[in-house]
């Protein structure tokens, strides 16, 4: 048997991820000889030893890589031949003008799990245990290479304990970067008016005590604060929703496991999976009727629960059973509603003390705040809401781009995008863009991404509205550092993220359904019902929903009465023919100034928003006449569907429009006849997919195009999406839709990033 040299080189997300240990067992366990490092490419492995060998470990590393890595290439040559003393991990590498990508932030793992309830164990009970499978990443980075120095754990030196199994190739823990243990590591304490009133294990009981007691908690975790409290408590419930100023909004919720959960809501194989998957997001669940009780609390209007797993150690134990002790606690981000969530120790007692009762804390420094992401399953696929931890800042492979590239994203559930090569960094979850704070965190954040992705943008991309602080921005980053910068039409970047999310090819147009809340149109309106044909060069428009008068503006998106009121009028029916519901929130006065503003189109965007029809359709059926945040009425409508209903309104088609006011006739029509507003909601919903359908068949008739590519908030609507995505399938389209990144506007600013680089000639394909 000849003995041959080979030269591995593998890239991806392959540090911090037990690779190198793997390689070192692997080439132990084949009487291999040679060594592996870490570059700034990914992992080098070099081989020595006989070929069955060298075929066996490749086969094997290839088949079964550590858990957590994602590997994007792997590649193996001749190498010239060379002899080794036995097989070595060598220092890792550095070139400054490469980069790696960087691990997300990971949920406990069952090991760790299993040494934190382990009296024998010496972390028994320590609320940072973690491993090379698990704990904390992306949110502890501060520079790069991925090695301690570089972490928030730089000030916490090894024991001698850590220190060996840090530098033990056969320990789980080898090269884990934030290992700690109760000698060495960071540490929690519990405060009350300012006051420390309780250390270690006596902080985490203590703060039991409190949560049982009704108080409500500031908990220092993994990306940031949370603030949490006794879930079924109504009367702590009401003072957290007063103090946090968060009227109707829905709170996120954690049990210690999947049978608790289960208790208040359905759990299918696929969402169990989920929720103690790496990642651990908040998953949406459909309530059970215990749940429903619940839900009255913690989410009105809703049949769903946002439920999670702990997945830190700290969560473990702040969560385990016990007699008194709450089975579900609220584990809402901890700000202010619109801020974003505190995250260091100063922050939390300057913004939390005017909201929480008490503080467990610790002394990890969190470098990156990062919310809990959220995900809602459609038929066995995971479908995210909200993209941050455990999920970003993993990067999504795109055609390789000639110049590096910053798409600074949208206002609300702003995520900016940076590009180099292959690769699209989408940040996590920023916030609405609406205020100081949230502005501050997002040039933090980029900062932060161009420095440990190495990206420096010689282009940059931005929404075509011109108020929106990111587009500011941009355009004052053009300015200072002299760079070109191109806007791009929010639906269009909707959907051609889309497209980049399911490698659909750039230059081969698809029907792209954006409906949407709210994007700023080329011809100066407020879009949101659009079909477009769309590459990732340019957009038609060939069919949009009819404008709708929006008077007021924002008045009439904060108070949907105005918008049932304009759209009664907007189909020529008489306000006073009926007694609509907006009559009660409407005083005479307002109801002439709504109708002399839809007359005259004063201070009156027009519209054809398809969030804003929801807003107005749900009013004018009797739901929220005033809402406290965005979608609320569209969640309250699509609640209240009857499934069993299959009659559905009428959308004509014409002239490039999609006529509206004969669905408001319709509505009125039913409402004489005393139809339910859950068979009203079930029509709307059931008229909306039809019309998807319908004016896709008018373009492929057209133009022969087959593929539908769906974007937009509206599509966050479960009802909606499933139904809307059956029929097309049914009617022999192609349907695709966001998967690693959020439907709503948290995905936009991949498209813009591409859009940009496709028009200024920078894709290559
Ligand atoms: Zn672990
Ligand atoms: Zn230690
Ligand atoms: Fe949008």
């Amino acid at each position: 048997m000849p003995i041959l040299n080979k030269r591995l080189h593998i890239t991806g997300i392959v540090q911090g991820v037990g690779f190198r240990p793997t390689v070192f067992n692997l080439a132990q366990k084949h009487a291999l000889t040679g060594w592996v490092l870490n570059s700034a490419h990914g992992v080098e492995i070099e081989l020595r030893g006989e070929e069955n060998d060298l075929q066996a470990f490749i086969a094997e590393l290839r088949q079964n890589p550590p858990p957590l890595a994602v590997i994007d290439s792997f590649t193996v040559e001749d190498a010239p031949a060379e002899n080794f003393e036995g097989f070595h991990i060598h220092h890792s590498e550095d070139d400054a003008s490469d980069f790696l990508p960087v691990s997300p932030d990971l949920n406990i793992c069952p090991d760790c799990r299993r040494e934190l309830f382990d009296p024998a164990n010496r972390r028994f009970r320590y609320p940072f245990i973690n491993c090379t499978n698990c704990g904390p990443r992306f949110s502890i980075v501060t520079g790069i290479p991925y090695d301690r120095p570089n972490t928030s754990m730089a000030d916490f030196p090894l024991c001698p304990d850590c220190a060996g199994e840090y530098q033990d190739p056969a320990n789980r823990r080898f090269h884990a970067q934030p290992i700690a243990c109760p000698v060495c590591g960071p540490q929690v304490w519990y405060e009350e008016d300012g006051k420390r009133l309780a250390e270690r294990e006596d902080a985490i009981q203590s703060a039991r005590n409190a949560l049982t007691e009704g108080k409500i908690l500031a908990v220092k975790g993994l990306g940031g604060f949370h603030l949490v409290c006794d879930a079924k408590n109504p009367q702590t419930i009401e003072k957290l929703r007063l103090r946090k100023r968060r009227s109707g909004k829905p709170f996120a919720l954690m049990a210690f496991d999947v049978e608790s959960i289960r208790l208040y809501a359905r759990v299918s194989p696929e969402e169990e999976r989920l929720l103690n998957s790496p990642m651990a997001p908040v998953v949406l669940l459909e309530s059970t009727p215990a749940g429903k009780e619940l839900a009255r609390l913690v989410a009105p209007d809703q049949n769903r629960l946002g439920f999670m797993l702990p997945y830190t150690p700290l969560h473990l134990l702040l969560l385990e059973p016990a007699e008194a002790f709450p089975k579900v606690l609220v584990m809402t981000s901890g700000n202010l509603s619109e801020e974003p969530i505190a995250y260091t120790n100063e922050d939390a007692h300057a913004r939390l003390s005017q909201l929480a009762d008490g503080f467990l804390l610790h002394d990890r420094p969190i470098h990156t705040r990062i919310d809990d992401s959220v995900v809602s399953m459609i038929d066995g696929v995971p479908h995210i809401q909200r993209r941050a931890r455990g999920y970003a800042p993993l990067p999504i492979r795109i055609p390789a781009a000639s110049l590096p590239a910053l798409a600074c994203g949208t206002e609300l559930k702003n995520t900016f995008c940076l590009v180099r090569e292959g690769y699209a960094f989408v940040s996590h979850h920023i916030g609405d863009l609406e205020n100081r704070e949230t502005l501050t965190a997002f040039e933090d954040a980029v900062r932060h991404y161009e420095k440990i992705f190495r990206v420096h943008p010689r282009l940059l991309a931005a929404d075509m509205h011109p108020d929106y602080l990111a587009s500011r921005y941009a355009r004052q980053r053009a300015v200072d550092e002299n760079l070109p910068l191109v806007t791009v039409q929010h639906h269009h970047a909707h959907i051609v993220s889309c497209m980049a999310d399911n490698q659909l090819p750039p230059r081969e147009p698809v029907i792209g359904l954006a409906f949407d809340g709210t994007g700023y149109g080329t011809d100066g309106a407020i879009w949101g019902g659009e079909v477009l044909l769309a590459t990732w060069e340019k957009f038609e428009r060939p069919w949009h929903f009819e404008y709708l008068s929006l008077p007021g503006g924002d008045a009439a998106v904060r108070k949907p009465a105005r918008m049932a009121l304009s759209l009664v009028l907007q189909a020529g029916i008489d306000p006073d023919s009926f007694p609509f519901a907006f009559h009660h929130s409407l005083d005479a006065e307002e109801q002439t100034a709504v109708a002399n503003q839809v007359r005259t189109g004063f201070n009156t965007p027009k519209t054809s928003s398809l969030g804003r029809l929801f807003d107005g359709v749900a009013a004018l059926i009797g739901l929220h006449q005033q809402i406290s945040y965005e979608a609320q009425n569209a969640i309250a409508l699509e609640t209240i569907a009857s499934p069993d209903e299959k009659a559905a309104y009428d959308f004509p088609l014409q002239d490039g429009l999609i006529l509206v006011s004969p669905l408001i006739a319709a509505i009125v029509a039913d409402l004489r006849n005393k139809i339910a507003p859950g068979i009203i909601s079930a029509r709307f919903h059931n008229g909306l997919a039809a019309c998807a359908v319908n004016v896709s068949r008018k373009i492929r008739a057209d133009k022969g195009i087959r593929k539908v590519a769906l974007s937009g908030g509206v599509w966050q609507n479960k009802t909606l999406i499933k139904q809307t995505i059956t029929a097309l399938q049914s009617a022999e389209f192609e349907v695709f839709w966001s998967r690693k990144l959020p439907v709503n506007d948290g995905g936009v600013a991949l498209g813009q990033a591409l859009v940009a680089l496709s028009l200024s000639g920078n894709l290559k394909e």
